[in-house]
This record gives structure tokens, C-alpha cells and sequence, in this order.
């Protein structure tokens, strides 16, 4: 493994609104590339411009913190910056991959966090993480704090072939159960499912059974993109030396043509579904619930995430509905949805259904359509 310090430019990345996977609107890489290696990762493709070769060196932004500090402002007080959680991980480098035992550039954001109390949801795929248990607790003790793992299936065997460099599921799960027993939520991204190895009816049950005996909050679920270039080529190469007989089943999900690098749209029913059926049957929330974010977001953030959330659920039971629309409508308004409660229908894609749950949910913070969607 190759390190190189690097003087970044900045380093938050906010998103054009806020983002209902992971109730986010900021995140950063600290690092770029990830010695995990994994070998579905997409931050090897070329449009993330991840320099060398991908899993061999990575690139840390030793001005991580001096930037930072400039670009986020104590939480109520940026002029511009908008409340949510900080999101640190996923993007193109796992945050506590073996380099940051030495530079220390997550733990260091941690406390600049807390310093500024802003909310944090760590995405990982490393233990390491259990190392700065101190500052997670106080972090969630002050605003909130999520600690999530990715994982493309609970299986040990299965995760050794695929992504060799990190902790055992087994290893991942026991550190979610450590920092559910310290009052820290947990997630699970089941996220991506690879086709035919871990996206089996066995492999979903076995993953969510799993993350219902630890008490898990939430379960977000996902299938693989396979972006043309040198993602799908690593991943293509790694398969055709380790299961060469499902070649031929993935040329027909995946088409040369999809620039994005997805699967079939009948694909991604199927292991929705099936994953629709089985999170329900252990009535584990499938995005993060409610009560993690509602005393975090602005009002029309909270409402745009809900939206979002609802059309994710009717798309899961093969659903169609316009709360999608509606949520992206007002994610564009710059007032307040309860200064403008006589003219919500004005707003595109809000019917009388839409408007009926908006009004519920700025007044209680809460809707029943959604509890018996979940
Ligand atoms: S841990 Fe995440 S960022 Fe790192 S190689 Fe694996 S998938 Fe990619």
C-alpha cells in the first residue's frame, strides 16, 4: 500500500437537497481510494477520478481539519448550512480503513463535530470504529449520533471472496451490538446484494435475521451498479476467476448500454421485493425511522424525507405514487411549508392525499400512513 498526503481544496460535499437514504445533506471523503479493495467497489470508476490503481494507494487530505473548520460553521450558525446528519463514509473511501489508525482524520472531524454539534452517521466496514467509541457516545449524547455498516451479505465464507480486506460480518455484527448496548443507533446497509451470491431468499433471511436478533433500527437495502470502465472490468475479472459459471447469467442483467451501470429494472423488482417481504415479516424499519431524525431537520426537510420515504415503500410493494414529486417540489421552496398551509395544492404533485399528510405531519411531526406502510 502506497500513501500520499495531499493538500485538499475543501472537503464538504453538500448535496443539492437532502438525501433520504441517509437523512443527509453534507459528507466528505477524508481519504481517496480504500485499501479494502472490495471487489464490487464503485468508487473505482473512472467518473470518481480516483488516481493509481484502486485498493493498492490511497490519498489522505492531511488539511482535512483546517479546511473543515472553515467550511463548517457550529450547527444554527452557518449562514448557509442547512441542519441534518454529517454523513462520514461511503463516496470513495471507507473513514476507518488501516491508514486512518495513523493520520486520525475521522477521529479528529469527530471532535470537530462535536465542538460544532452537528449530528453524524458513520457508514463503514471497519471495526477500527469501536476505537472512538468515547467521542461517538458524547456526540450522541449531545445531538445524535448513527453508527452504520455496509455489508453485501451476513455470510462469512461469501464476504472472504468478495471483500477480503475487512472485518468478517461476524466481526461487523458484534460491533453493532457494542454500540447498540452504549444507546447508539445502528443500521444495516444490506447494500449492494450481489446478484446470485448473496441477493438468494436464504441470504436475505439469514442477513435481516441477524440484524433483528442485535435490534438493529433500520436495514437499508440495494442492488449492484456495475459502471462500463474499470469497475465492471475489475469486478467481471474477479468472478471469472472465482465463479466463472455466473458470466453468462450476469451478461443479461447487466447491458453495455445502462450508463449508470444498472441492472435490469425487472432485476431490481425481484430482490425488492424479496426483500420488501422479508423485512416486513421481522418488522425491521427499511430506511432510518422517523424518530432519528425529526428533532434534527428543518420542517421541509423532515416533510421531503417522509415523501421520499413513502414512495420508496409503494415502489417496494410494486407501487406508483406522486409523493416522489411532491417531495422534490418542495425541496426546491424556499419558505416554510407551514406559512403556506392554504397552498399546498399549488405545489406540483400534491393532491389532496399528499396535502392531507403534509398537514399531519407538520402539526404532530408524525403520520399514520407511513406507520402502516412500516
Ligand atoms: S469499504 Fe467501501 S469504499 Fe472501501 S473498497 Fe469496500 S466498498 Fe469501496
Amino acid at each position: 500500500m502506497t500513501v500520499k498526503e495531499i493538500k485538499a481544496k475543501s472537503i464538504l460535499r453538500k448535496h443539492k437537497r437532502i438525501d433520504s437514504w441517509f437523512v443527509s445533506r453534507y459528507g466528505m471523503n477524508l481519504y481517496r481510494g480504500c485499501t479494502h479493495n472490495c471487489i464490487y467497489c464503485d468508487g473505482r470508476a473512472e467518473r470518481y477520478q480516483v488516481e493509481g490503481s484502486f485498493g493498492d494507494k490511497v490519498e489522505a487530505k492531511t488539511n482535512a481539519l483546517e479546511i473543515l473548520r472553515r467550511e463548517l460553521k457550529p450547527i444554527g450558525r452557518g449562514a448557509k448550512l442547512k441542519p441534518s446528519y454529517i454523513m462520514l463514509g461511503g463516496g470513495v473511501g471507507d473513514s476507518y480503513q488501516p491508514v486512518e489508525e495513523k493520520y486520525q482524520l475521522t477521529r479528529r472531524t469527530l471532535q470537530l463535530l462535536y465542538e460544532y454539534r452537528w449530528p453524524v452517521h458513520i457508514l463503514t466496514k471497519s471495526t477500527l470504529v469501536e476505537r472512538d467509541i468515547d467521542l461517538i457516545t458524547r456526540l450522541n449524547e449531545q445531538e445524535r449520533a448513527i453508527v452504520s455498516f455496509s455489508f453485501s451479505s451476513t455470510n462469512n465464507e461469501t464476504s472472504a471472496v468478495l471483500e477480503p480486506h475487512v472485518p468478517p460480518p461476524s466481526e461487523r455484527l458484534k460491533t453493532l451490538g457494542f454500540f447498540k448496548r452504549k444507546g447508539v443507533a445502528c443500521g444495516m446497509f444490506l447494500l449492494p446484494v450481489i446478484p446470485f451470491l448473496t441477493d438468494t431468499p436464504e441470504m436475505i433471511e439469514e442477513s435481516l435475521g441477524r440484524a433483528r436478533e442485535i435490534g438493529l433500527d433500520f436495514v437499508v437495502f440495494g442492488g449492484l451498479t456495475l459502471k462500463i470502465g474499470r469497475q465492471k472490468e475489475f469486478f467481471f475479472n474477479s468472478l471469472r476467476q472465482k465463479y466463472p459459471e455466473l458470466l453468462p447469467k450476469y451478461a443479461q442483467i447487466y447491458e453495455d448500454k445502462n450508463v449508470w451501470g444498472q441492472a435490469t429494472g425487472k432485476y431490481y423488482s425481484q430482490i425488492n421485493s424479496l426483500f420488501n417481504d422479508i423485512a416486513r415479516k421481522y418488522k425491521i424499519p427499511r430506511r432510518i425511522p422517523p424518530r432519528l431524525f425529526k428533532d434534527i431537520l428543518s420542517e421541509n426537510d423532515f416533510v421531503v424525507v417522509m415523501l421520499e420515504h413513502l414512495d420508496y415503500f409503494l415502489r417496494l410493494e410494486g407501487k406508483r405514487s406522486s409523493f416522489g414529486y411532491a417531495a422534490y417540489a418542495i425541496s426546491k421552496l424556499n419558505s416554510p411549508l407551514s406559512v403556506m398551509k392554504k397552498k399546498l395544492r399549488d405545489i406540483r404533485g400534491v393532491g389532496e392525499k399528499t396535502e392531507r399528510i403534509i398537514l399531519e405531519i407538520l402539526e404532530s411531526k408524525k403520520s399514520d400512513y407511513y406507520d402502516s406502510l412500516i
